[in-house]
């Protein structure tokens, strides 16, 4: 029985892993599965709560939070989103090529010294940071479409209010698609800053007669006095705080390559670190921090073997994780570090950051595979 479940178990990860392998040219250490639909409905919920009558946008920067960016924006736009937003003009090129023409896509980053060429050929929309900027959008691509973005306290990007009101007239006679700015805490709806940047925005904004957005997946929660007409969600469509309500996104499981039993005084790994009490199974997992599995989270980290923790063992090697799997009713094909049991702000908890990094970081070694959308 328990030979006939074992060997079920592993057919079925060989034949999940052979897939995701076919699909990728990449070398897999594991497999991330992509569920798009249940991105999707975090996006309709996100968009619900924006409010009637506002335009949800979609932030598909950074390869769509390390998930994809063409699969990731073309199921977005499936569910209805019209305005994208990356974080530079490559990265815009990209997803006009997933989206065709259409929709809109602006460019956080605004326009660099050599994005003219870029921005015209895929018809980008920058989001205009300074003064510079907006000479340079106005000398090489007169006519073409551009955002602002303004800074409303977080001293990040965007033209300062003394800037703002030096140009205003002229920036909004040509007709903007967009006045934006960003908030620093919003995923704090305490914090004094939340307000102050409201009413510093809507003082630099009121009367413009100009579309504006304010609010990203934590503004959006703040209420409707920060929705304005357009918002732009990211983290929380991928499934990340504050959204408490997000679907997971993302599952990632992980071969064990092999699993060995270690007696009471041997040691685990570099710096032999760890060190056994009692006869232990070891299992070793093919990935470690060149797939983005951080270091530090070998101190409060731990893998899913359907729903049951396993603890890590000793640290994180560049390509290998040492896991302690004695409880287990049988020697596990692969463990998960990511899915319904643990969850993206699980780990980044335990690995003391925050979930929009460990998604950024996800390995380019994994072989992905993309539920639903048909991407
Ligand atoms: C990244 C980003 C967003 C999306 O923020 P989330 O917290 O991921 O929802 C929105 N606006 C700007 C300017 C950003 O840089």
């Amino acid at each position: 029985m328990r030979t006939a479940r074992a060997f079920g178990s592993r057919a079925r990860f060989l034949l999940d892993l052979g897939r995701a392998q076919a699909e990728t040219t990449a070398m897999a250490t594991g497999f991330l599965t992509i569920d798009l639909d249940a991105l999707a409905r975090n996006w309709t919920v996100l968009d619900k709560a924006s409010g009637g009558g506002v335009e949800s946008g979609a932030v598909v920067k950074a390869n769509g939070y390390g998930l994809g960016a063409s699969a990731v924006a073309r199921r977005l736009a499936r569910a209805g989103a019209r305005r994208f937003f990356v974080a530079a003009a490559e990265e815009g090129a990209a997803v006009r090529r997933a989206l065709g023409p259409g929709p809109e896509i602006g460019v956080f980053g605004g326009h660099m010294a050599g994005d003219a060429d870029k921005l015209r050929a895929h018809g980008l929309v920058p989001m205009l940071n300074s003064i510079e900027q907006l000479t340079r959008h106005f000398e090489a691509l007169p006519g073409h479409p551009f955002g602002v973005q303004i800074d409303s306290g977080m001293n990040r990007l965007g033209l300062e209010p003394a800037e703002w009101a030096a140009v205003r007239e002229i920036a909004i006679s040509a007709a903007p698609r967009l006045v934006m700015s960003h908030l620093a805490c919003a995923d704090d709806p305490d914090h004094p800053i939340n307000a102050s940047q409201l009413r510093c925005f809507r003082e630099m904004t009121d009367g413009c007669g100009i579309p504006r957005s304010l609010s990203a997946t934590g503004g959006i929660l703040l209420g409707a006095d920060y929705h304005f007409e357009v918002t732009r969600p990211g983290i929380g469509v991928y499934g990340g705080r504050p959204f408490e309500g997000a679907e997971p996104v993302v599952t990632l499981d992980l071969p064990v390559i092999q699993v060995r039993e270690v007696m009471p005084g041997e040691a685990v790994g570099y710096g032999v670190t760890w060190k056994a009490e009692h006869p232990t199974r070891v299992a070793t997992v093919a990935a470690g921090y060149a797939d983005g599995i951080f270091r530090y989270f070998a101190h409060q980290g731990r893998m899913m073997h359907h729903g049951t923790p396993c603890p890590i063992l000793g640290r994180v090697s560049m390509d290998l994780i040492t896991v302690d799997v004695t409880h287990l009713p049988e020697d596990p094909v692969s463990l998960q570090l990511l899915g319904e049991s643990q969850t993206v702000d699980d780990v980044a908890d335990a690995a003391r950051t925050i979930g929009y990094e460990i998604l950024t970081s996800l390995g380019a070694r994994y072989g992905r595979r993309y539920l639903g959308g048909g991407a």
